[in-house]
């Protein structure tokens, strides 16, 4: 194989269709294919709206029904059914880390259009019902598909409203409906043709929705791996139903929508993402031209401790866009496992995975405690000496090593990652739900500088407190420009009601530990978004009073998403909604969590 992997840039190396399970998507009725059910209908009574009565409840959802079609509203009176990534629930949410049917909406319905979407806002405010719109809801690990107030009306935007509007060929950009998964977007861009002229970029998984994921500030692979960043333009709803188009949208007959961010006057667009003040019905998004060239790679550092100089080396490579895409690092010891034989190297003491043991590994495999993926971008010409130039710039690791495809085992992560930063849709994250039964995950992702002394001390800090509560820390930092997302993934098995209280106890304590010495986390899951955002607290609460006059302006009726990123409507706030940690310790958490009826 040559240095540069030209398979991944050329047309044979990009398949027309990504295979997928026959059944792929959102369930609200019992799945066959579900591992298990824990709550019989019989068993869940329909849990209502916020301060709403069967009957007027009864009222409003025949007046749903009239305004969307009979078809297109349905009460939640399933029974509750995980199912798994390819058949997400729309009844709770999938990965519960507070009780399964604590996090439930009353009903589901599903607007075609712009106009329906803005007529369901105007019925939440005419009964003062909470609605939760979603666009696919596979946030799984920070929430799914399920609303933070029980009993709200989950507004299904990606059922219907799934069309990819407009490509551009020349600017490399287009126009999406909230439908639009990574792994349609892919697709429909090789259908029309352009597929290999226009790449997309994937998160770990593409069954989610590029809005979606933009919206709550997912990243990914490639140069384009910020998702939000590279958003242009808006379409909303705002809670009062008026429809608003955001930046050049506001210009009528204009042709640069999608290309110019900004418009004229303020800049709207950062109140919509992670935020209760607008349903997103169109988004634009720019697409990256095809390089002419790939150039995946990997560097190993052999010790724990090597992550500060790895990352100082790396800093000025990130500064300078020298390494132009969104790389990582991540702890080798997730490598390693995959492959050896478990039986060559036990390495769990007590449950956990053995530092010294997995350095035995690690050293015999040669695998490395810390392992880089980054991906150059170009022709051959550009990405030979680049490569020269960052492997001189992370040697200053001593025994730094670096591989490219051609260097590796044909099932090797690289190969994997080889895909991801040419934007083709993969599965192979799934891998990881076999680590553990019954496996769900929640994620704690904090923010750090691109320093190594930050790195470590973060690393550290995150080891120390899940060893604590019996989690191992399997660390992964992708690296922006500017700052690296700490991404560490905690498995729990979901039917292990203790392991359960132990994942959300030890993740209130990291965000605790984290915010004593100035370290915040860039998304959440929606049981830890009140403390979240409690911890960014400077000017005693500035943030948050900003946050609240805005909801009480846009939303005073505060219909949509009341408890989004900690954010609560005046109706909501200061009555017991707020999670901020201690609940979960007793039982009583789960009542209080449930809301009051
Ligand atoms: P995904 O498409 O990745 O499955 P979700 O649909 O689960 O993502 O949405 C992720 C988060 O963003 C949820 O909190 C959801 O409420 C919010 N969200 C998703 N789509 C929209 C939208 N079109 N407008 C406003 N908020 C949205």
């Amino acid at each position: 194989m040559p240095a540069s992997i030209p398979s991944t840039a050329s047309p044979a190396g990009r398949p027309k269709k990504i295979e997928r399970p026959i059944w792929h998507g959102t369930v609200l009725s019992q799945h066959p294919s579900s591992p298990y059910i824990s709550k019989t209908r019989d068993e869940r009574p329909i849990v209502l709206p916020p301060h709403t009565s069967e009957s007027a409840f009864e009222t409003a959802l025949r007046e749903l029904r009239e305004l969307l079609g009979e078809e297109w509203v349905k009460c939640n009176d399933v029974a509750l059914v995980d199912g798994d990534y390819h058949a997400v629930p729309l009844s709770h949410d999938a990965y519960h880390i507070l009780e399964q049917d604590d996090l439930v909406p009353s009903a589901v319905c599903w607007p075609k259009d712009t106009e329906q979407v803005a007529t369901v806002v105007k019925w939440a405010n005419r009964h003062k019902i909470p609605i939760w719109p979603i666009s696919i809801g596979r946030n799984l690990g920070y929430g799914g598909s399920a609303p933070r107030v029980r009993g709200s009306v989950v507004v299904d935007l990606g059922r219907r409203m799934n069309r990819v509007l407009d490509v551009s060929e020349q600017n490399a950009a287009c126009l999406v409906e909230p439908g639009v998964q990574y792994i349609t977007l892919y697709e429909h861009l090789q259908e029309i043709g352009l597929g290999n002229k226009l790449w997309i970029d994937v998160p770990d998984l593409p069954g989610g929705s590029v809005m979606g994921n933009a919206l709550d500030r997912g990243v990914g692979y490639t140069p384009h791996g910020d998702h939000w960043s590279q958003h242009c333009g808006l379409e909303v709803v705002l809670p009062d139903g008026d429809i608003v188009r955001t930046g050049m949208g506001a210009l009528p007959g204009t042709d640069c929508w999608q290309l110019f961010p900004y418009g004229f006057g303020p800049y709207h667009d950062g109140i919509f993402s992670q935020s209760n003040y607008g349903i997103v019905t169109k988004m634009g998004v720019w697409l990256m031209p095809n390089p002419g060239g790939i150039r995946p790679f990997m560097a190993t550092f052999p010790r724990e401790e090597d992550l500060a100089a790895a990352v100082d080396a790396l800093r000025p490579l990130m500064v300078q866009k020298i390494v132009g895409n969104v790389p990582c690092l991540r702890l080798g010891v997730q490598d390693a496992t995959m492959y050896h034989k478990k039986t060559e190297f036990p390495l769990r003491e007590n449950g956990l995975i053995d530092r010294k043991k997995a350095q035995t590994m690690i050293d015999k495999l040669g695998t490395g405690a810390w392992v880089f993926y980054g991906a150059l971008y170009g022709p051959d010409e550009i990405t030979a000496p680049k490569f020269d130039y960052i492997k001189k710039a992370l040697s200053v690791v001593s025994g730094a090593k670096f591989y490219e495809r051609k260097d590796v085992p044909s099932n090797h992560y690289l190969n994997d990652y080889a895909k991801f930063t040419a934007g083709i849709p993969t599965w192979r994250e799934l891998d990881r739900m076999q680590f553990i039964p019954n496996a769900s995950h929640l994620f704690f992702a904090p923010i750090s500088a691109i320093d190594g002394k930050d790195a470590l001390r973060q690393s550290h800090m995150c080891r120390n407190r899940m060893e604590e509560y019996g989690f191992d820390y399997l660390g992964t930092f992708f690296i922006g420009h500017r700052a690296m997302h700490h991404v560490i993934s905690f498995m729990y098995d979901k039917t292990d009601p203790e392991m359960k209280k132990r994942a959300l106890s030890c993740i209130r304590a990291l965000i605790e530990d984290a915010a004593k010495i100035g370290v915040g986390e860039y998304r959440t899951h929606l049981a830890l978004q009140d403390q979240v955002a409690g911890t960014y607290n400077w000017g005693d609460g500035a943030t948050m009073r900003l946050n609240e006059k805005l909801k009480d302006a846009l939303d005073p009726n505060g219909i949509l998403q009341p408890g989004r990123s900690g954010i609560w409507p005046k109706r909501y706030r200061g009555q017991g909604w707020e999670l901020k940690g201690g609940e979960e310790r007793s039982d009583i958490l789960f009542k209080r969590s449930a809301g009051r009826l």
